[in-house]
């Protein structure tokens, strides 16, 4: 099959409109299951289209026809949402014995969350918020940062932040963050706009804020924000301490009078291992160690290889950042990248081939709901095949390799507490939406130094005044979606320790997983493979020890 030959039907007011009406007519008639049927070849030719004109954007902020279509998704997504939700509502009005034969209850649950987070009422409100959504994805994409004697966008200057030069390292960050501090006052004007819109909504839907609102967007259905809370504190008690310790060690490796943010990249004193060849060469590397890892999983990348489904150099006006989307109406995934020659190139294969086998796996799930977990789940495949490929990873590292799992795993753990204060900080703000731009640097500064205590800024004051989280895109694209990246980060790391004790089997219960994609709510999930919940206490401290031993970190007990 041929990305090329992807195709998907324009989704119109009127085709719509005639699709759902003759879908009525089938349930008035009492046919349910087949309208379930044609229903859903709907939606999955749907789907696709939004899928396509999402990703051809991205490929092209600055091509018009793309940003007309992309325009337009914005326009008729809430219109389609409005159909689906009034059919879903009417599938659910009908006795659950009646329905139990033709569609299982776990996507039941999930169209009752989606009853619940939207209205007619709040239709407006979202198209408004795709648009400001849209703002920050041009804003942040028209980057021209003069640095090094050229004009770089926003992933031309990682490089330079992981430069074994201290000074190089420091302009660069000086120079990324001049940008967000030229734009300053849009940044802060688009978010205001967005934590009121979204405020607005929470209150239309009869919520006192946003919150409730924003975990129904997420479909969380076993877990709410007291667990949410607790799983923050675990980090807070068990990792922060530990990276403390990782960031002092790196202080004395580097021989640092001190440890800035700018320093805090350079997790290897030799400086950070580089992939062992440029992306042709990592492209074929990399059929190599699919095939160490799994027969499955070498198969899929071939066949996205061979029918361009990757779309990885780093061009002007393409769009920053890493994906994995699919076209349900073909059964294939995508991954969309910049290549910029660091190891972020090597989560090409490690991290969005795992999205990809995930959604390949599931793709003969009976209904499009479960193609794709819940995002909390969805993070699970991708960052445990991260772990998964140490052992093949000198195909793409060479002799780089045993430096490259010890970054990684510290990387890993470092991230754990940066992603819960972002999504502290979410709650902080949504729950006191009438916060001033100032207020709400001052709250990520409180939070920051909570679960980051070596954060130091040094002569970077906009960052230094609370700013840092503009640069987070989840913050302004999708509330509450960044704790899925821990939870899922808990999970991977229990894969690791599984796949110390015993590789294959730990790559079996991964691939079953991956079969499974969304047909569970995330916990269910985790119980079926065998592994624990990221709420239960305890798990996070077990991993600790394990990772202060491959580390060889002073656990900071003395006699
Ligand atoms: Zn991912």
């Amino acid at each position: 099959m041929q990305f090329n030959d992807i195709t998907a039907q324009r989704p119109t007011r009127e085709g719509l409109a005639a699709q759902y009406t003759e879908l009525a007519a089938q349930l008035d008639r009492g046919a349910v299951s087949q309208a379930v049927s044609r229903w859903e070849d709907i939606r999955r030719e749907t789907d696709t289209w939004f899928s396509l004109a999402n990703l051809r954007f991205s490929q092209n902020t600055a091509n018009a026809q793309y940003k007309a279509d992309r325009d337009y998704a914005d326009q008729i997504g809430p219109l389609v949402t409005d159909h689906e939700t009034q059919i879903k509502r009417r599938l659910l009005s009908i006795p659950q014995d009646q329905m139990g034969p033709i569609l299982p209850s776990h996507v039941l649950a999930l169209w009752r969350v989606d009853i619940a987070s939207f209205d007619p009422a709040i239709a407006s409100d979202l198209e408004a918020e795709s648009r400001l959504e849209a703002r920050y994805t041009e804003l942040l994409a028209s980057a021209k940062i003069p640095f090094d004697g050229r004009e770089l966008n926003i992933a031309g200057v990682q490089p330079y932040l992981q430069s074994l030069n201290r000074a190089t390292r420091h302009d660069a960050a000086r120079a990324l963050w001049a940008f967000f501090q030229a734009n300053c006052e849009t940044l802060d004007d688009l978010y205001d706009q967005l934590v009121k819109l979204r405020t607005k909504m929470g209150r239309t839907l009869g919520d006192a804020v946003f919150t409730p609102l924003g975990y129904r967007r997420m479909r969380r259905l076993d877990y709410g924000e007291a667990q949410v809370a607790a799983y923050r504190r675990e980090v807070l008690t068990h990792v922060t301490p530990l990276v403390s310790r990782i960031m002092r060690q790196r202080q004395r490796d580097n021989q640092l009078d001190a440890l800035y943010a700018w320093d805090e990249p350079m997790i290897d004193p030799a400086g950070n291992p580089v992939p062992a060849g440029d992306q042709h060469f990592l492209t074929s590397a990399a059929r190599n160690m699919f095939e160490s890892i799994h027969p499955e999983l070498a198969g899929l990348y071939r066949a996205m290889l061979d029918g361009g489904f990757m779309d990885l150099d780093n061009r002007p006006a393409k769009a920053g950042g890493g994906f994995c989307t699919s076209f349900p109406n073909a059964g294939m995934p995508f991954i969309f990248a910049n290549f910029n020659g660091t190891h972020h190139d090597i989560d090409v294969f490690t991290h969005e081939m795992g999205h990809a086998f995930q959604n390949y796996k599931s793709r003969v799930q009976p209904i499009l709901d479960y193609f794709w977990p819940t995002m909390d789940a969805a993070e699970i495949h991708s960052m445990s095949l991260e772990f998964l490929a140490y052992p093949h990873i000198g195909h793409l590292m060479g002799g780089a390799a045993d430096r490259y799992r010890r970054m990684h795993l510290i990387a890993a753990l470092e991230f754990l507490p940066y992603g819960v204060c972002v999504d502290h900080f979410q709650h902080e703000i949504y729950a006191r939406p009438e916060m001033s731009p100032a207020e709400r640097n001052e709250t990520w500064r409180r939070l920051e130094s909570l679960y980051m205590p070596w954060r130091q800024w040094g002569d970077l004051t906009y960052p230094a005044s609370g700013a840092r989280w503009q640069a987070q895109s989840h913050i302004y694209r999708s509330p509450f979606y960044y704790i899925d990246y821990t939870l899922a980060q808990c999970v991977a790391l229990q894969f690791w320790r599984l796949s110390n004790a015993d590789f294959s089997s730990a790559v079996e219960r991964y691939t079953e997983l991956c079969s499974r994609g969304g047909s569970a709510p995330f916990t269910e999930l985790l119980s079926s493979a065998g592994l624990a919940s990221p709420f239960s206490p305890g798990v996070l401290e077990e991993i600790v020890h394990e990772a202060e031993k491959f580390l060889s970190i002073d656990n900071g007990h003395h006699p």
